[in-house]
Formats: structure tokens, C-alpha cells, sequence
């Protein structure tokens, strides 16, 4: 199949732009451009998973399918480009890798503009003694890839043959969003009613089912104001208290009255509230909010999380027969008055038992293969470039080439802000094509891409 239509029965030449990745940002790019291109457009969203959709479907966690809706957008708008009648045309190319099968110098060389949108998909590493090559120690990307049911993860023997069913005691390192994700799938793993209408893998959930954890620790290197996550997501935490699943931040780094709340924001001044009051007794609490239903009576059985701080990571052991994590040492912390970390110099080494660890520190961005040969500038794990304009290693602008979502910026935001991003870069693309700037020269389109000889998937086939 030849992919490249370059003109309408109207013989209006459409530019081609290519779009790599087909997450929310590939395709909140690829619909602001389809919704606002007064030029033509023959837009297409190269993928190398055969199907769409990104962290969306392998990030987000299973039970918010709200999150979730904005597939909804990305499928109207495929179903409607895909129709030859409109004025501009959109192909899905799933199960080709950039790079692989298909080279950036050869979309560069094909296209009016090349977006690359393909998201942040390293891991960032502790870089202590342990960390690799031991049993029940994951990254969140393992993790959560697993747990989505990722083509790359969802068979893979490390998990499935995990000894889950020795999980007692988890570890989380990180206290962001994800790590939250984490710690709810882990202690609810038992409660069908919250998994089993959610699209959570199947094998995944199998192995969880068996692990019987009851301490889950959060443990960040800052203190409770530097917590990254957000109250949704710690709301849903302290949720759990209605099927015996307890939440705790020891009093050492939280008291309500520790704060000025005047001098915080609204979103931490309620955050405070919610945990003062989620740490009464229930029915010593004041705002009906937090009691909306009565947990059961406390018992031995009971499964806890607590959020942990102002510690850092510094050893992983493990059993030297098995080569399974039994423990981690971390230091004690301390943020001086500038807010900085320093190791507490009075501070004593901690060690907890752990049957499982998972390091939650971010998703890294990572360069393609062929971005030395190209000289495209990357820098602190995301894509050098100004206003979403890449530039090369001497600080200009490469022509033609841009990058939207988190490879622009680095693995931050959520799906609202990635679709702002997305909007703002197609704006630019569609400036750019409209008024071509001096240093975007015109492509000279030797050879169109032939994917006949090579296997891939379309939209119907995703459809279908
Ligand atoms: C665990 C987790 C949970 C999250 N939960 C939420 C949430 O509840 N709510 C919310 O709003 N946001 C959430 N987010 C954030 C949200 O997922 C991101 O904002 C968004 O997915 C970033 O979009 P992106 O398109 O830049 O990257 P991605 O979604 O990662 O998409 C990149 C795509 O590019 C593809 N790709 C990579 N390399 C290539 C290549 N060489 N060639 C072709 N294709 C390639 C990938 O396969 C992928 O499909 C979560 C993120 C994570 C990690």
C-alpha cells in the first residue's frame, strides 16, 4: 500500500505531515490540525504498538475509565479523516517503530512537517547498590505497563513467575500520581468489585489476587508539603477505609496544626484538611465528607498504607539464594531553611523487610537512534526546543521537525495539559505551513514510502 495521497479530486496539493506516536499528544496534534488547517492536510500517526492510544490505554490506571474518554475524540476524529470526501485525509500506521522499520531521515526527507509525539518511554534509576538484577524490585513502567496488559510486559516471566504469593510488605519509592496508582491496585487487589469491570489485565490481576500484602509505605525524600500527588488521587487512598484498608503518615511529618493553611494554596489547605480529618477515628470527625461510609472495625487483618518522608533510598539486600529483595536501607533526610536536602547528619540508618519494591520516579524520555547522526539537540530527558520547534546541537531550528506532549517537555502534566501542549504546537505547525519561515526549505519528495512489503496495521484493522 502506497500511504501517500497527495492530492484531492479537487488536485489541491495537500502538505503531508507525519506524526510519531500515536498517545494523546500524537493525536490531540494530529485533531487540531485536521480541526484548523485552512491547507490541505494528509496527516498520518506512525505507532510502533499495533494499537493506538498510548499511556492512555498502558498508563492510566484501569479503574478511571473517565481519564480514559478522550479515546473518544481521537476515534471520531480518525473515523471522520479517514473519509476521502474531506478536505484533508488521516491514516493510522500501527507496528512501525521510527527508526526501525521506518527512518526519521526518510519522513524528513517525504514530509511538509514531521511531529514527533512519541512520549517518554526510559526509566529513571535510584543508582544503588541492589537496584538491578533483584527479584521484586520493578520500575513503575514495568509495573504499570504489566498491569495494563503492554504487549512488551504482559507475558513476561518476571512477573508471571514472581512468587507473589510471598507479598507481604511493599515498598514504593516516589509519591506522585503513579505511585498512589500503585499502592490502590496492590491493597485492593482482593476486591473484585473494583476490578472486574475495568479493562486491568487479566494475568495480571491473577498474580496480584495472590499476593496477601498488608503494608504498602509511600516513601518520598522531601517532607508531606512536597508530596507530588494530588488530592483526587490521595482522596481515593484514604476511600479504601470502607473495606478495612487503612491509611497513616506518621505524626513525625504531619499534624494539622503544623501548617499556616493562610499561607498555602487552596488544593494544599484542603489536602490537610482531608488527612487531618481521614486520621480521626471516624466518628470524631467533623465534616461530613469524610463520612460518607463507615469503615468495618478495625482488626489485626487490616491492610495499611502510610505515606513516609524526608528519607532516601540507599541499599537494596537481597536473599543471596533466591535473589529476592528482603530489604531497603535508606538515610534519614533533612530540607534545610533554603530547601535543600541533606542526608540528617544525626540521623540513623532505617531498614524495612520488603517482599517487594517499586521505584516510582518518573518516566525518562530517551533520544531516537538517530538523533547524533541528524544533530537533534536533547537535553534532560526531553527533546530540545523552542515553542515546540526542535532545534539541532547549535541551538537553530531544524527545519520541519517539531515535538508536542511529554517528549517536548519531559514526563509531566496529565492528559488536559498534554492536549494544550499538543494545541499550541499545531498551531505552529499549520503557521509555518501557511507562511513557510526562511529556514524551512522545500522537500524534494525523491521517493514516497512503500509499506506494502512490511506488516502493519490501519485504523480498520484497529476497528475491527
Ligand atoms: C502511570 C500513569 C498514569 C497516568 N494517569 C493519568 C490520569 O489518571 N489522568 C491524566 O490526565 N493523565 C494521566 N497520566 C499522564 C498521561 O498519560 C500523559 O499526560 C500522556 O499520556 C502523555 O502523552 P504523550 O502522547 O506525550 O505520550 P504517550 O502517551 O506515552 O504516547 C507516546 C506514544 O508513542 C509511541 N512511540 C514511542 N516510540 C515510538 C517510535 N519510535 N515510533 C512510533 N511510535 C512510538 C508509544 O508506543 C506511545 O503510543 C498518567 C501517566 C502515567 C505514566
Amino acid at each position: 500500500m502506497t500511504v501517500w495521497r497527495r492530492y484531492i479530486s479537487t488536485h489541491v496539493p495537500r502538505k503531508k505531515v507525519s506524526i510519531i506516536g500515536s498517545g494523546p499528544a500524537g493525536f490531540y496534534t494530529a485533531y487540531h490540525l485536521l480541526s484548523k488547517s485552512p491547507v490541505p492536510l494528509d496527516v498520518t500517526i506512525w505507532e510502533k504498538l499495533p494499537v493506538p492510544f498510548g499511556l492512555s490505554r498502558y498508563g492510566v490506571a484501569p479503574d478511571h475509565p473517565e481519564v480514559k474518554n478522550c479515546e473518544e475524540t481521537f476515534t471520531d476524529c480518525a473515523r471522520k479523516f479517514s473519509s476521502h470526501s474531506e478536505k484533508h485525509h488521516f491514516e493510522f500506521v500501527g507496528g512501525i517503530e521510527i527508526g526501525k522499520q521506518i527512518k526519521l531521515a526518510q519522513l524528513l526527507e517525504n514530509q511538509d512537517a514531521v511531529i514527533l509525539s512519541y512520549g517518554c518511554n526510559g526509566d529513571r534509576y535510584l543508582g544503588i547498590p541492589g537496584e538491578q538484577g533483584t527479584k521484586g524490585v520493578f520500575s513503575s513502567r514495568q509495573f504499570v505497563n504489566w498491569y495494563n496488559g503492554h504487549p512488551s510486559v504482559a507475558m513476561d516471566p518476571e512477573f508471571t513467575n514472581f512468587n507473589w504469593s510471598g507479598v507481604r510488605n511493599v515498598g514504593i519509592i516516589g509519591n506522585g500520581n503513579v505511585a498512589l496508582d500503585i499502592a490502590r491496585i496492590l491493597l485492593s487487589n482482593r476486591i473484585d468489585e473494583l476490578w472486574k469491570h475495568t479493562d486491568v489485565s487479566t494475568i495480571a490481576l491473577n498474580c496480584l489476587r495472590k499476593a496477601p500484602i498488608h503494608n504498602v509505605k509511600i516513601i518520598g525524600r522531601r517532607d508531606f508539603l512536597h508530596s507530588k500527588f494530588t488530592n483526587k488521587e490521595l482522596r481515593e487512598m484514604w476511600q479504601l477505609e470502607k473495606y478495612g484498608i487503612r491509611g497513616n503518615i506518621s505524626r513525625e511529618y504531619f499534624s494539622e496544626n503544623m501548617f499556616d493553611l493562610g499561607s498555602h494554596d487552596r488544593a494544599f489547605k484542603r489536602r490537610v484538611e482531608m488527612c487531618s480529618e481521614y486520621l480521626k477515628p471516624f466518628d470524631q470527625r467533623t465534616k461530613k465528607n469524610f463520612k460518607k461510609s463507615v469503615p468495618p472495625p478495625r482488626t489485626q487483618e487490616d491492610r495499611q498504607w502510610k505515606l513516609d518522608y524526608l528519607k532516601s533510598p540507599l541499599k537494596i539486600e537481597k536473599d543471596n539464594y533466591t535473589n529476592r529483595i528482603q530489604s531497603l536501607t535508606l538515610s534519614h533526610n533533612l530540607l534545610t531553611e533554603d530547601n535543600r536536602l541533606i542526608v540528617d547528619p544525626n540521623g540513623k540508618e532505617v531498614t524495612y523487610n520488603l517482599d517487594l519494591l517499586i521505584t516510582s520516579l518518573g518516566y525518562a524520555g530517551v533520544p531516537l537512534p538517530e538523533f547524533s547522526e541528524l544533530d537533534i539537540a536533547f537535553e534532560k530527558g526531553h527533546i530540545s526546543n523552542e515553542q515546540g520547534r526542535v532545534l539541532n546541537n547549535d541551538g537553530d531550528l531544524f527545519p520541519g521537525l517539531y515535538a508536542s506532549g511529554w517528549i517536548r517537555k519531559g514526563s509531566q502534566g496529565v492528559i488536559a495539559s498534554t492536549m494544550q501542549d499538543s494545541f499550541e504546537v499545531a498551531d505552529r505547525v499549520i503557521q509555518d505551513l501557511l507562511q513557510p519561515p526562511r529556514y524551512i526549505y522545500e522537500r524534494k519528495r525523491t521517493v514516497d514510502i512503500d509499506l506494502s512489503g512490511t506488516p502493519h496495521t490501519t485504523w480498520a484493522d484497529w476497528e475491527k
